[in-house]
């Protein structure tokens, strides 16, 4: 089958890209922009025509993926902002909701006859409520009100993890919303994919550090140049999930019939910055050290996120924190970036 990726060109949907031709799929993707296209052509060019790029210049106009969506039989749509840097919070709500909500309806308007399955990323942002001073468990029943509330009263200035947050909830409920109001008419089914922070080797575009992206910069600071303080290395506590993981999840989120219908958190564990900090300085003793003194087994984990329908639906074997953090220092290594 002809699976659509939007947003190929992003830190996920690379490997979601990538998984998918290695399981035989054929793959549609689409990008914003010509100059993000030869990357990824040469990236995959052993797989000749079973990978086209089209371009969807600006996901928020309606229509926008009525031409990309035609005959494919499945649809990844992971195309979402994802910065810290919003002013005003309609820069990021907007297009990840009309995103969204526009590649429903392309899906249902000009490819309800081929499509089986749309699986949208959403977020554990769309899970949590931020809530430092408790010890908190989330699963798939829990959303995340808090942000869109307070995003409602602030506006610009909400916090800008606020911002974020909201527009993943928003999104994320939009889409089970667009599928329950047009139950009868749709011929596919929904899933949503809920990863934390995702952490591990890229595979997209990034000529310098400072053009990663959002999670991996902010790990390449804070574990290779040191950049958080004692206190934030045990202070934020949440989830993490390798990327591998995350793809698989998204590939097999189209190969088990059980996954339709179903809003799936994948995440491999709770942590703290020092846990990633403690296992590069031994992946590379040369790397900070951070907080000598944390001890790992009185970890203040607050943050715990249930995996359980991953590995019940999915059969998700999940990569330890070493394996992820070898593997990503590997390649700044290799590029020379510490
Ligand atoms: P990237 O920034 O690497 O990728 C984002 C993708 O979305 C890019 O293709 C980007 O295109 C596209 N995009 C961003 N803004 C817009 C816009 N306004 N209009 C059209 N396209 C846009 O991030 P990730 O791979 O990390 O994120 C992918 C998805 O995963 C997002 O939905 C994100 O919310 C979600 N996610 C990510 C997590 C993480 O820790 N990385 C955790 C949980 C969820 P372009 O390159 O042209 O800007």
């Amino acid at each position: 089958g002809k699976v659509l990726v939007s947003g190929c060109n992003g830190f996920i949907a690379v490997w979601v890209v990538k998984h998918l031709l290695e399981e035989g799929f054929s793959v549609r993707g689409t990008v914003r922009r010509e100059s993000s296209i030869p990357h990824l052509k040469d990236l995959f060019s052993s797989y000749g025509d079973k990978f086209e790029v089209v371009i969807v210049p600006d996901i928020t106009k309606e229509g926008a993926f009525d031409e990309a969506v035609k005959g494919v039989d499945a649809i990844e749509h992971t195309a979402s902002p994802f910065h810290m840097h919003a002013d005003d919070p309609q820069e990021i709500i907007g297009p990840a909701v009309a995103g969204t909500v526009g590649m429903l309806r392309s899906a249902l308007e000009h490819a309800n006859g081929t499509v089986k399955r749309v699986v949208v990323t959403s977020s554990c942002s769309a899970v949590l409520t931020v809530d430092p001073n408790h010890e908190r468990w989330y699963n798939e029943k829990n959303w995340n009100e808090q942000s869109i509330c307070e995003v409602e009263a602030k506006g610009r200035n909400a916090s800008n993890v606020d911002k974020y947050h909201a527009s993943k909830s928003l999104a994320e409920r939009a889409a089970w919303k667009f599928v329950e109001e047009n139950r009868g008419a749709v011929n596919f089914d929904l899933v949503t994919m809920n990863p934390p922070y995702v952490y591990g080797p890229f595979l997209q575009e990034v000529k310098r550090p400072e053009d990663l992206n959002t999670s991996i910069l902010e790990f390449y600071g804070s574990v290779v140049k040191g950049t958080k303080t004692k206190e934030q290395l045990t202070n934020f506590s949440t989830g993490w999930v390798d990327v591998r993981n995350v793809s698989e999840a998204h590939v097999l989120a189209l190969q088990k019939p059980e996954a339709g219908g179903e809003r799936i958190i994948v995440s491999c564990s709770e942590w703290v910055w020092q846990d990633f900090v403690s296992a590069a300085h031994k992946f590379d003793p040369s790397l900070p050290a951070g907080d000598t003194s944390y001890d790992p087994r009185k970890a203040p984990y607050t943050t715990h996120f249930d995996n359980a329908k991953s590995k019940r639906i999915l059969g998700i074997e999940y990569h330890s924190i070493e394996e992820c953090t070898r593997d990503l220092l590997g390649q700044f290594k290799r590029l020379g970036w510490y």
